[in-house]
């Protein structure tokens, strides 16, 4: 099967570490950004680096951009580059678009222009650790919509020792244990009279305020 190709836009913190990491996976990953030194130093790491300004539509069009599967654009502060250029790559028909969105307005016109995913990744993060601060149990928190989440959370005392069935999860949380994890095997379709073990990793998708119930009654200790 042919590798996927992509081409990340914007060499900074976010759209550089996704090169390297797209690259490091083995994928071949041309990186493009308008500032020499940043093309410089993804010489060796990307498979090809470009020094070009991706709200030049000739410029795109010579490297053959629509060719590539996928196109992420990780320009941050300059909400108006990242805009036009999202709007040429659309329009030049390039499959798959992910840009990284600066703010919730730029976001909304990111939608509005076509951009196929939309990621926050201050925002998403930032909703991450919270969760995890408020507690250890809380391992991760995944946004999958504007109102619905996955978490994965460890069993600890509040469920030790209890099945699903008997915490009847479902029924009083309006959430779905969708996997349990335990050591490196991931059960998923998991037995709803089995009794839960300390350490055992509950992956559990719901809406927000269902999550939140769920873990302030039997996650956090
Ligand atoms: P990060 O937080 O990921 O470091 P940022 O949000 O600060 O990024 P910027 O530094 O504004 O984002 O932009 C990321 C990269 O995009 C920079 O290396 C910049 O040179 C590049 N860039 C900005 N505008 C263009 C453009 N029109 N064409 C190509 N590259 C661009």
């Amino acid at each position: 099967m042919k590798k996927k190709e992509f081409a990340v836009i914007g060499l900074g913190r976010f759209g550089g570490s996704i090169c390297r990491e797209l690259s490091f996976e083995g994928m071949p990953v041309l990186a493009i950004d308008n500032d020499i030194e940043k093309v410089n130093e993804f010489k060796n790491i990307a498979s090809h680096a470009v020094i070009l300004d991706s709200t030049d539509e000739d410029s795109l069009k010579d490297i053959g951009i629509s060719n590539f599967e996928h196109v992420i654009v990780a320009i941050g502060e300059n909400i108006q580059a990242s805009i036009l250029t999202t709007v040429i790559l659309k329009d030049l028909g390039v499959n798959r678009v992910t840009v990284k969105a600066q703010n919730d307005y730029h976001e909304k016109i990111l939608h509005k222009i076509g951009a196929d995913r939309i990621v926050h990744p201050e925002r998403d993060m930032g909703k991450r650790l919270a969760h995890n601060f408020i507690s250890n149990n809380i391992l991760d928190y995944l946004e999958l919509s504007d109102e619905h989440s996955i978490a994965e959370v460890k069993v600890g005392r509040k469920m030790e020792g209890k099945s699903i069935a008997e915490l009847d999860i479902r029924a009083n949380f309006g959430c779905n244990v969708v996997a349990i994890k335990q050591g490196n095997e991931i059960n998923v379709s998991p037995q709803a009279n089995e009794a839960l073990r300390t350490d055992d990793i509950l992956i559990v998708i719901g809406a927000d305020k269902d999550l939140s119930r769920f873990e302030k009654q039997l996650v956090i200790d």
